[in-house]
């Protein structure tokens, strides 16, 4: 029996029909046709085994993206959670008339830069940054509240000089 499994091959499970074959591996299959998925987000491959069986099959290439990450300031890593940015940009948009517009708008922008921001694990610091930037341009007033707390700011002398570098 174990004689007979040696000569099946690890890819296709038929029977080997080359020689001398050293790697049996997806590299080393001959690949016939290759596309882009209907939606994009894949390539398809058809290939002919490399045992000599002629035994066609397909394989799915996609983007592997790790869960994102983000490390809080204590050094504690969390999953990435979209939901805590619309939140923290929704309080710092309190009273703001079209509050819930803009909140999704602003939150939208930041959690793009995020996924562009190319690691896996992003400081709770630079989502912060993002956040103040984004909110500089479209809300004054958001933007004050939010370096408030995100800035720990205690003085509010410290408030009337973030309020100046608005004007
Ligand atoms: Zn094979």
């Amino acid at each position: 029996m174990l004689k007979k499994n040696k000569e099946l091959c690890p890819i296709c499970n038929e029977s080997i029909q080359k020689k001398g074959i050293k790697n049996f591996n997806l590299n080393e299959t001959t690949v016939t046709d290759s596309r882009v998925t209907k939606n994009g987000s894949m390539i398809r491959r058809r290939r002919v085994c490399v045992c000599g069986s002629g035994y066609r099959f397909t394989t799915y290439e996609r983007i592997y993206r790790p869960e994102l990450t983000v490390i809080k300031r204590n050094g504690q890593i969390i999953p990435f959670n979209k939901e805590r940015i619309f939140q923290s940009v929704r309080i710092a948009l309190n009273g703001c008339v079209d509050q819930e517009k803009k909140t999704e708008q602003i939150s939208n922008e930041v959690n793009e830069k995020i996924q562009d921001f190319g690691k896996d694990s992003v400081p709770t610091k630079t989502i912060g940054e993002y956040i103040l930037k984004a909110l500089k341009e479209k809300d004054k007033m958001g933007y004050v509240r939010f370096y408030g707390v995100f800035k720990k700011v205690t003085d509010p002398k410290e408030y009337k000089r973030i309020v100046d570098t608005l004007h």
